[in-house]
């Protein structure tokens, strides 16, 4: 093959592969799953916006505050040594993403992710703004014209404000919201601060505007990979084709069987409602965010035809076939035990967290030391860690040898709230008590005005060979 018919080859492939976005105009949906959709956008939503503004004692109930290194949830105060916290929550996450899609397929893409979220609201503003969808299609197609401008402007300039301030509530859990405000307002917000809120807010606009189903089809990467979750048995929107076909439109109160048609009439409707621009009629297709709209608008015109309900609906590969769906299988249930374990341990682990850190270690440069009255010294430098909201006075002892003493060089151990006091302590014994020339020893440190603060730590105490002593 000479080179240039190769080029020509390779050019025409190029164009086959690109496919121009036909623009997607989702036809309002009224149902029973959209209602619960409505309640998982309000709940969500409402949390998202709300949060940042609650206080919890004297700060916000809700912060990640970077440059302090702490992190406020409610009552409890996580510092950069509580990341084990961090990385264990995202691994529920992901099991708990594992867990849902093994039992019911993508009921997160439905009707928690944040870009169906946030999607729902603009369509929502562009109906009210634009119409129902014929309105928003003639609009799409008219020429420009001031009236389509002013339309078209006023819809962008609130889909522009909201994202604004979706950004603004982001940054709000990283910096005080309330001062935010203020900065906000006096119009002396930091260069940080304005990046996120116009980042942020340009994110938003940008995927729940006009990138919409696009990142659910090439951006989001749970969507390729989820259908390696799925079996036979897991929960998928579905067409009965059994049912259905063949389609054809019919007269209201015709008998689909004398015309050889099944209960499918050919409206459409459900792929007119759906963000995704997919026919479900062609069998489950990785677009489909199972958002159950075609389930309720189908089931609208079914109640229309005086046909059951149902011909698009949730249930399983195995039901569609005649088989018994399997709700409790092996993986569900080794993915829900797992859950179940991590989710108890988190909660008893933070039950159980202290306010305080210990950390012992020993002086590299001596292994140990004779004092003039013939005991035996070893050096620790100590890191205290008061992660509580205020200040401790704490006692710290040593024990596992006998008569260990113990010098802290000062008469008390005083800790402000997220400091961190490098503590260097002398830890002496007479040789007599030594059976070993490394022995374990325990540093107690513990809060003088509650035993609740109390933590421990293990050191090695170095002595001279059993010769020597
Ligand atoms: S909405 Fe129902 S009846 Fe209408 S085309 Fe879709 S499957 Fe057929
Ligand atoms: S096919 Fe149905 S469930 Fe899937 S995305 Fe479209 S409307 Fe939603």
């Amino acid at each position: 093959m000479n080179k240039s018919t190769a080029t020509h080859k390779d050019e025409a492939l190029e164009q086959e592969l690109y496919a121009k976005r036909k623009k997607i105009f989702p036809r309002e949906v009224h149902g029973i799953f959209a209602n619960l959709r409505i309640l998982g956008v309000v709940g969500l939503l409402g949390l998202y916006y709300a949060v940042p503004w609650l206080q919890w004692d004297d700060h916000q109930a809700v912060l990640f505050d970077l440059p302090a290194r702490k992190f406020y949830i409610l009552g409890l105060t996580f510092w950069p040594q509580d990341f084990i916290y961090m990385a264990w929550l995202l691994i529920i996450a992901a099991l708990s993403l594992f867990f849902f899609t093994a039992l019911a397929g993508r009921v997160w893409c439905g009707y928690a992710c944040p870009q169906t979220v946030w999607t729902e609201v603009f369509l929502w503003i562009e109906r009210k703004i634009e119409g129902d969808r014929s309105k928003q299609i003639k609009l799409d197609k008219a020429p420009m014209s001031g009236h389509k401008f002013a339309i078209t402007g006023s819809k962008h300039a609130i889909w522009i404000l909201l994202s604004l301030y979706t950004g603004f509530t982001f940054v709000g859990f990283f910096t005080p919201i309330r001062e935010l405000a203020q900065s906000l307002a006096q119009f002396s917000l930091g260069p940080w601060e304005t990046f996120w809120i116009i980042f942020y807010g340009f994110a938003t606009y940008g995927n729940a505007g006009w990138m919409r189903e696009q990142v659910c089809i090439y951006m989001c990467p749970y969507a390729r990979f989820q259908s390696a979750m799925f079996d036979h048995d897991t929960l998928v929107i579905s067409y009965d084709e059994k049912r259905g076909d063949p389609r054809g439109s019919r007269k209201r109160g015709a008998d689909p069987k004398e015309q050889g048609l099944g209960d499918c009439i050919d409206c459409t409707m459900c792929v007119q409602v759906c963000p995704t621009g997919i026919d479900i009629r062609e069998g489950l297709q990785y677009q489909c965010i199972s958002c159950a709209a075609c389930v309720d608008v189908c089931d609208d015109i079914m109640d229309k035809m005086n046909y059951p309900k149902g011909l698009v609906r949730y249930t399983t590969e195995n039901a569609l076939q005649g088989k018994k769906t399997h709700l409790l299988r092996p993986r569900v249930l080794i993915y829900g035990t797992f859950l179940l374990a991590l989710v108890a341990g988190l909660v008893y682990s933070i039950s159980q967290r202290v306010p305080v850190e210990l950390d012992v270690i020993r002086d590299r440069n001596t292994l140990y030391r004779e004092t003039d009255m013939g005991l035996v010294e070893n050096v620790y430098n100590l890191k205290l860690i008061n992660k509580d909201k205020h200040e401790h006075a704490y006692s710290l002892s040593v024990t596992g040898l006998p008569n260990l003493e113990l010098d802290t060089g000062r008469r008390e151990i005083k800790v402000a709230s997220g400091e961190v006091l490098n503590l260097p302590v002398r830890v002496r014994t007479d040789p007599i008590n030594l059976e070993r020339t490394s022995s374990e020893i325990i540093f107690t440190l513990e809060a003088t005005n509650t035993s609740e603060i109390k933590t421990t730590q293990s050191g090695r105490f170095i002595g001279p060979a059993a010769g020597a002593r």
